[in-house]
């Protein structure tokens, strides 16, 4: 067989020859603009040739500090198709680890879209290595050397001679939110991101085809918007992208006039869209399938979605380290099944790793940390040899649960397992219950000291209605056992949301400390 370098380059190909006419659309708050993929090409070459033209001939880090939207995907497809490597920051980072992350990658050009820049301007002055600043949109900043997106475009050749390139070099990167301790960079290949879009593309997966419109929720910068760029590109599908409309009034109404078939984004978004469908007139029924993933997304959740609303809720899993799309449940499967964070694609190995390293039965009942390796699976942080995370030529995922013929069943993250008298309770599936109250938002339970058990679980409640502690103690008491109900309560305006929009169970830990949660 041919030895054919797989590459975004040959992504973009392909789109250029078959699908010029699909298109990408980006909701304005008020209406939509809309660029047929052939447009989109063009730009890409433009781009491409803008930043030729600001020096960059190499493997220099593009960073990008956007939205979802058409210059985004633009970035996407020009900036590794030159050689260079697209970096996605994380806009809703501290300024202490965007300073970091991006010093750390040595961003050598960044773009910005203009309503972002009071985010970044604080700290651009911090960014050592930027050398020029492009600004997508009306607006303006001070720094090294500025430019405007559009001027820079429209002065550009709608053609680039595309260079050959290694499958196995840098395409793009992204940093881990950093749930778990700094900041750690994740370098995607060519060939990853390729085959990474093949597999979301599977029929196991998500089964995109021509005849798709995607909206991904899931930002672009977190975990690229889990390759549903890519996938969609090269499966011919239409992308409808948000921008920075995130609020379920908006999303509601971009589903409803746009009608996209398949769609991303973590269980706390598909939450507010249910709760505001809930009470305002609404249409969802374009959606086939929805992959929903991040944290654990409680079955209260899928199973409301589907009987109110028709939308089925496929459960993923995966991580920054993965592409991120390792596991997804079929839709087809038994609701049993459907709440698994759902089953191993084909590639990516896994295997439960008990106390010592030994590895663990995949039998259904051995709980341990879950291991995971293949083709777009990292094996190493950027500039971090050392790091404890690989084991044997295996990522260790920090998540612990069960494996049972390829489907993968979470319990907590290492660091969230409460551990009560020897033995592990799962702070997710207390959550889980919890959230199927109908007077519950939003439950996060953690682990706090206690002197006699060691640890106990605090369970931390949004309400919407009337309901005493008491009350919820009762509707958990005949669902797990008894010594894992918690014995700590505390009712919140809100629980604090990391930069990706999960539980910060951190933060959360932090606040019980300090007597803020009694
Ligand atoms: P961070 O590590 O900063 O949270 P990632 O987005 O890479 O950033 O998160 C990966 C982690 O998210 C996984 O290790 C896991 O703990 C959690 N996660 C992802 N999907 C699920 C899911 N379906 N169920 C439970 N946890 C999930």
């Amino acid at each position: 067989m041919g030895d054919f370098p797989l590459t975004i380059t040959s992504i973009m190909r392909h789109v250029t020859e078959l699908f010029p006419d699909r298109e990408v659309v980006t909701y304005t708050g008020d209406g939509f603009t809309r660029q047929s993929y052939g447009e989109l090409v063009r730009d890409a070459a433009r781009l491409a040739n803008a930043l030729r033209g600001l020096g960059v001939t190499g493997d220099q880090r593009i960073a990008t500090f956007m939205w979802n939207n058409a210059s985004h995907l633009a970035a996407y497809l020009a900036v590794p198709s030159m050689g260079a490597v697209l970096h996605t920051l994380n806009i809703r980072l501290y300024p202490e680890q965007l300073t970091y992350i991006a010093n750390h990658a040595e961003d050598d050009v960044l773009l910005v879209d203009a309503t972002l820049i009071p985010l970044l301007a604080p700290i651009l002055p911090q960014l050592k290595t930027v050398r020029h600043v492009i600004v997508v949109g009306e607006g303006s900043i001070d720094g090294p050397q500025v430019h405007d997106y559009r001027t820079l475009l429209d002065a550009a050749d709608t053609s680039f001679d595309w260079p050959e390139l290694d499958e196995g070099s840098a395409a793009a990167m992204c940093y881990t939110s950093g749930t778990t301790g700094g900041p750690k960079g994740v370098v995607y290949s060519h060939r990853s991101a390729y085959l990474h879009s093949m597999s979301v593309c599977t029929a196991n997966a998500m089964g995109l085809t021509a005849g798709d419109r995607v909206l991904p929720i899931v930002p672009m910068f977190h975990a690229n918007a889990w390759g549903l760029p890519y996938a969609s590109l090269m499966a011919g599908a239409s992308l409808v992208m948000p921008d920075r409309f995130l609020q379920a009034e908006h999303l509601v109404r971009i589903i409803a006039e746009e009608r996209p078939t398949v769609s991303g984004a973590v269980p706390t978004l598909w939450n507010d869209i249910l709760r505001y469908a809930r009470t305002h007139p609404t249409e969802l029924g374009s959606l086939r399938l929805v992959a929903c993933g991040g944290s654990a997304v409680p079955a209260s959740l899928m199973r409301a979605l589907q009987e109110e609303f028709g939308v089925r809720i496929a459960h993923a899993w995966g991580m920054t380290e993965t592409s991120p799309l390792a596991t997804v449940a079929p839709l087809e499967d038994h609701w049993d099944l459907r709440v698994t964070q759902g089953r191993l694609l084909a590639g990516v190995e896994g295997r439960i790793v008990g106390d010592g390293d030994t590895v663990l039965p995949a039998d259904g009942e051995a709980v341990g940390e879950l291991e995971v390796r293949g083709p777009w699976v990292t094996s190493e942080y950027y500039l971090d040899p050392d790091s404890d995370r690989f084991h044997d030529g295996w990522l260790r995922t920090g998540d612990v649960g069960r494996l049972d013929a390829g489907y993968v069943t979470l319990t907590d993250r290492a660091k969230d397992v409460i551990k009560s008298g020897g033995e592990w309770i799962s702070s997710v599936e207390l959550e889980n219950l919890l959230m199927s109250h109908p007077a519950v938002v939003e439950a996060a339970v953690i682990g706090v000291p206690d002197e006699r058990w060691g640890e106990r679980p605090l369970a931390c409640v949004v309400l919407d209605g009337v309901v005493s502690a008491a009350e919820l103690r009762e509707f958990l008491e005949d669902k797990v056992a008894k010594w894992q109900l918690p014995d700590q309560w505390a009712f919140v305006e809100e629980v604090p949301k990391t930069s990706v929009g999960k539980f910060a169970k951190r933060t959360l830990r932090a606040m019980a400390a300090e007597g803020e949660l009694s």
